[in-house]
């Protein structure tokens, strides 16, 4: 088979591995905690199950709009209004099957051999996995613990180069649970002055699942960039419907099209019911929401206390997501060998920092995606095992 060179520069996420391991030592009788995962432990809110139910028994079997329907496009504009205080066109939104679909666009319009973008290490491994496979040289910036996992704008701008197309931003960020500091996002906006070429793609997907003091601060809020500025959210982590395959992405005019174009050509359109269910989880009862968020601030002070007490580990709150960035350099471990360890030997899966970047190394993923009962037993199995290590 003449299978196509790009293919080879995928990468993957090792998310979906651990995942897979887990369940095949649970099946093999193994008792395993799974803080790998990268989803809510909830479920969909009724209201928004039942609007999709109605949708398949009306009669919405057919294919929609390739940008969405328009109620949904309409809703999701009203969600920007009231959650980012910005008045956008309908039009300039489409809607796809999840949030990675838009990062994927954003790509494939942008990269190409030749040219250059610039995303976050550690960060969302489909990320780099991408840019690869459109030919486009990956540059990471970083994300360093001492700088609560914010990026710094000086050192964006100094890596920006005559051929960089795009620069991928990402807060609340998966993995570090971090959030950009206001003014680091402020002083990127304002040196992009100089780089008119360059695209911004804010991956704003855990925008509402914020959990300390830090505000959330979306880029559409910024009128200079609005034009060249690609906003990617959606409904899989806010309204725990991840299995239901839905994003949105906000598109200047330059791109609405040509993004459109891509979905024509690759989806056609999401299915029907999916975005009636979108409208009911954007102008439903919100309550849900607001539920799983303090859940997952319980959770977050729950497992960065219990990090900081294991022997050679240490964990910053997180301020965003669901996820916590533990140190484990002090341990004497690789995340690699740390992260299979734990698999094997305490029962608790988690996600080596490494697979979201080199930059990564010293660094584990715990997702407080699970009951607080099982985050509890997990802690304890990690404190046995890193005695045991010990003695
Ligand atoms: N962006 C980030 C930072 C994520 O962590 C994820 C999912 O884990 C996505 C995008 C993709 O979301 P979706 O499941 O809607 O494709």
């Amino acid at each position: 088979m003449l299978v196509s060179d790009a293919i080879a520069k995928l990468g993957t996420e090792t998310a979906f591995d651990v995942l897979a391991r887990a369940a095949k030592l649970s099946a093999e009788g193994k008792d395993i905690i799974n803080l790998g995962i990268g989803q809510p432990d909830f479920k969909t809110a009724p209201h928004i199950v039942e609007a999709a139910i109605k949708a398949l028994r009306d009669g919405l079997h057919g294919y929609t709009p390739a940008r969405g329907m328009p109620e949904l496009t309409e809703a999701v504009a009203a969600d920007i209004l009231e959650h980012r205080q910005v008045a956008i066109s309908p039009d300039n939104i489409l809607i796809v099957p999840g949030g990675k679909v838009t990062m994927a666009f954003a790509m494939m319009l942008l990269g190409q051999a030749g040219r250059a973008i610039l995303y976050p290490d550690p960060g969302f491994p489909i990320y780099r996995s991408m840019i690869a496979y459109t030919g486009a040289e990956p540059i990471a910036y970083a994300l360093p613990e001492e700088n609560g996992f914010s990026f710094s704008a000086q050192e964006i701008l100094d890596k920006i180069r005559p051929d960089t197309s795009l620069i991928i931003l990402n807060s609340p960020g998966n993995p570090t649970g971090g959030m950009a500091k206001p003014g680091e996002i402020e002083a990127l906006v304002r040196g992009l002055e100089d780089h008119p070429q360059v695209v911004v793609m804010s991956d704003e997907i855990y925008s509402r699942l914020t959990l300390g003091e830090q505000p959330f601060v979306s880029l559409l809020g910024y009128e200079s960039l609005r034009d060249r500025l690609i906003v990617l959210d959606g409904w899989s982590k806010t309204y725990a419907m991840t299995g239901w395959r839905l994003g949105w992405g906000y598109w200047p005019d330059g791109l609405i099209d040509k993004a459109e174009r891509l979905a024509i050509n690759i989806h056609s359109c999401v299915n029907a019911p999916t975005q009636v269910a979108g409208v009911a989880a954007l102008t439903g009862d919100q309550a849900p929401v607001e539920a799983m968020r303090q859940a997952f601030i319980r959770r977050g002070k729950l497992v960065t206390e219990g990090l900081n007490a294991l022997p050679g580990v240490s964990a910053i709150a997180p301020q965003g997501a669901f996820y916590a960035f533990a140190n484990i350099s002090q341990t004497g471990y690789s995340a690699a060998k740390l992260q299979n360890a734990w698999l094997n030997e305490a029962g608790v899966a988690t996600i080596a920092g490494t697979s979201f970047g080199a930059a990564g190394e010293g660094f584990v993923r715990l997702s407080f995606a699970n009951s607080d009962e099982n985050i509890r037993s997990a802690l304890d199995r990690m404190d046995t095992w890193l005695a045991g290590i010990q003695s």
